[in-house]
C-alpha cells in the first residue's frame, strides 16, 4: 500500500525544486495506485509565513497534481499541520528517554559556544556525541543524578532532549535512487529532538508523523540525505518499520556552479516559482510561470525531466504518460541543470499541441479585454493561422492584430524600401482588379492577382510587398491571401486606399 507525502515547511513560496519533489511523489503514488498526502511542517514558528500554505496548495492545483489526503481533504490521519499536532510529540520524546535512546541536556548556548571555541583552538570540531557527552563539562542526564535532573526541570531551567546516537557502528542503509549508503555513526552528533518550549524539532515530528500517517516511501530532496542516518536510527529506536527512502538530485544553476536559488530567477530573467508571489513584508514580487504565460503542462513536463528520463527519445509526456513511465530507478543521482531555454521549448511544443478550440477560448478573453468582440469561428481561423509562430498566448495579439484592426502606422523602413513613386498608381489599379473578384477565397484571389501581375510583366515583389504593407502595416504575418480572404473584400480595398493616402 503506497503512501507518500509532500511535507513542505511554509516559509515562503514553493520554489520549482519543491514542486518537482511534489510531482515525483504524485507520479509515484499514482503509478502504484497509492495515496499522495500533503503535510505542512510548521513547527518552526520563527520562519512561518502566513500565505505560504495557500500558495503551496494553489501551486499543486495549478500543476494539476492535487493531494489526495491533507488539509480539508480525506483527513483520516489528521490534523495535517504539525502545529495542530503539537501535543502529541512529547509522548514520543518520553518513549525514547525511557528506552535510553535519548537524554536531557541543559547546556546553555554560551557553554556550547565555549566548547566549540575550545575545540577549534586545538584544530578540532566539537560534536555533541558519544565522544564527549558523558565526560567533560557537558550538562546532561547522562552525567547528572536523577534528582539533579528533576530539580533542574522542576525549577524551569531550559532543556533539550537529544538523541543518543550509537557509538562504533557502521550503519548500512538503502536509498531507492542511490543504492547502498553506509555511515560511521561516530560522525553523527546527538541531534536535538525536543525543546523545553514544548516544540519538537523537524526530525522528531517528521519521523513520528511519517509513522503515524503510515508513509511507505519518503521521496525528498538531496538536502535531506545527511538526515537519513538519524531518521533510520530513530525508526530503529522506536522499533518501527522504516519507510523506503529516495533522495532526489539537486537542481543546479543553468550557468556556473551550485544549487539553483530563488535569486537566480530574477538575475537571469526567468521564473523559479510556479505562481507569482508577493512578499507581504517587503512587497517584493517574484515572477511565476503561470503569470508569465506558461501552460502548466509544459512546466510539469519540464520538471519531470529535471532528474528523471524515460530512457527513450520521447520528450513530450502528458501527465498520464508520466504516471505510466515514472520509475525511481530512472532518477539520476547527479544534479540536474535547470535550463530556461528548454522550458520555453516545452512551452512551444505544447502550444502546437493544444487544440485550436482551447487556444481560441483563451484568445477570446484577451480580445474581449481589448474591446474586440469577433465571432468564435473567425477567431479560431486566426488562431490556426498564427499559432505556429507563437510561444505564448500573449504573443497572439502581436501576430494577429491586423485581422481585427486596420493598420494606422506603416513600418517606416519597409515603406521607404518598397513604396516607390509609381506604387500608388499600381495599387489603385490593383484595387480595381480586386473590386471585380467574385469568389473571394484565398485560392481564387491569389490566382487572379498573380495573373494580373504576370500580365503586367513586373516583378511580384513590386505589388506583393506594398500590398502586405497596406494590409498588415509591416512585412510580417501569415500567407497574404489568407489574410485577404479573412478580412474580406471591403476591408481589403479600404486598407489599400488608406495606404495610398
Ligand atoms: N519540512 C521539510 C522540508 O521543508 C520536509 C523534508 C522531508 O521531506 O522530510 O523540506
Amino acid at each position: 500500500n503506497v503512501r507518500v507525502r509532500f511535507a513542505p515547511s511554509p516559509t515562503g513560496p514553493l520554489h520549482i525544486g519543491g514542486v518537482r519533489t511534489a510531482l515525483y511523489n504524485y507520479l509515484f503514488a499514482k503509478k502504484h495506485n497509492g495515496t499522495f498526502v500533503l503535510r505542512i511542517e510548521d513547527t518552526d514558528q520563527n520562519r512561518y509565513v502566513a500565505n505560504a500554505e495557500k500558495y503551496i496548495i494553489d501551486a499543486l492545483n495549478w500543476c494539476n497534481i492535487p493531494y489526495d489526503e491533507g488539509i480539508n481533504k480525506n483527513e483520516k490521519f489528521g490534523p495535517y499541520r504539525q502545529s495542530e499536532r503539537k501535543n502529541l510529540y512529547k509522548k514520543y520524546a518520553d518513549i525514547l528517554l525511557e528506552k535510553g535512546w535519548a537524554y536531557y541536556a541543559f547546556d546553555t548556548s554560551e557553554q556550547l559556544d565555549a566548547h566549540r571555541k575550545g575545540y577549534e583552538s586545538e584544530g578540532k570540531t566539537f560534536i555533541y556525541n558519544w565522544h564527549n557527552r558523558e565526560k567533560g563539562r557537558l550538562v546532561n542526564s547522562l552525567v547528572l543524578s536523577e534528582e539533579d535532573v528533576q530539580e533542574k526541570i522542576n525549577s524551569g531551567e531550559n532543556y533539550v532532549i537529544r538523541f543518543k546516537s550509537p557509538q562504533d557502528e557502521t550503519l548500512e542503509m538503502e536509498d531507492e535512487i542511490r543504492g547502498k549508503i553506509s555511515i560511521d555513526t561516530n560522525t553523527l552528533d546527538d541531534k536535538i529532538l525536543f525543546k523545553s518550549d514544548g516544540m519538537p524539532t523537524y526530525h522528531l515530528a517528521n519521523i513520528v508523523d511519517d509513522h503515524l500517517m503510515e508513509i511507505s516511501h519518503v521521496i525528498r530532496g538531496e538536502e535531506w540525505l545527511p538526515s537519513m542516518a538519524l531518521h533510520v536510527l530513530l525508526y530503529r529506536a522506536f522499533d518501527w518499520q522504516a519507510p523506503k527512502f529516495a533522495h532526489l538530485p539537486l537542481i543546479l544553476k543553468p550557468v556556473g556552479k551550485g544549487k539553483l536559488s530563488k535569486r537566480d530567477g530574477d538575475k537571469l530573467g526567468f521564473p523559479v516559482f510556479p505562481l507569482a508571489y508577493t512578499n507581504e513584508k517587503t512587497n517584493e514580487v517574484s515572477r511565476g510561470y503561470k503569470e508569465d504565460g506558461y501552460f502548466s503542462e509544459a512546466v510539469v513536463n519540464m520538471l519531470a525531466f529535471l532528474g528523471w528520463n524515460p530512457g527513450t527519445e520521447q520528450e513530450i509526456f502528458s501527465l498520464e504518460e508520466l504516471i505510466n513511465e515514472f520509475d525511481l530507478k530512472r532518477v539520476s543521482k547527479s544534479g540536474a541543470k535547470f535550463n530556461p531555454d528548454k522550458t520555453k521549448w516545452f512551452q512551444q511544443q505544447y502550444m502546437q499541441q493544444k487544440s485550436d478550440a482551447e487556444l481560441t477560448s483563451l484568445y477570446l478573453t484577451i480580445l474581449a479585454e481589448k474591446g474586440i468582440n469577433k465571432e468564435e469561428a473567425f477567431v479560431q481561423k486566426v488562431v490556426s493561422a498564427i499559432k505556429e509562430r507563437a510561444v505564448f498566448v500573449e504573443d497572439f495579439w502581436d501576430l494577429s492584430h491586423f485581422f481585427f484592426q486596420t493598420p494606422t502606422e506603416y513600418d517606416a523602413k519597409a515603406s521607404k524600401k518598397n513604396w516607390k513613386a509609381d506604387t500608388g498608381a499600381l495599387m489603385q489599379e490593383l484595387n480595381a482588379v480586386i473590386a471585380n473578384i467574385e469568389d473571394f477565397s484565398s485560392e481564387n484571389t491569389e490566382k487572379v492577382i498573380k495573373e494580373w501581375i504576370s500580365g503586367k510583366e513586373i516583378g511580384f515583389g513590386k505589388v506583393m510587398q506594398p500590398l502586405r504593407l497596406s494590409l498588415v502595416g509591416k512585412l510580417a504575418g501569415p500567407h497574404l491571401f489568407d489574410i485577404i480572404a479573412m478580412i474580406g473584400k471591403d476591408e481589403t480595398m479600404q486598407r489599400i486606399t488608406n495606404a495610398i493616402e
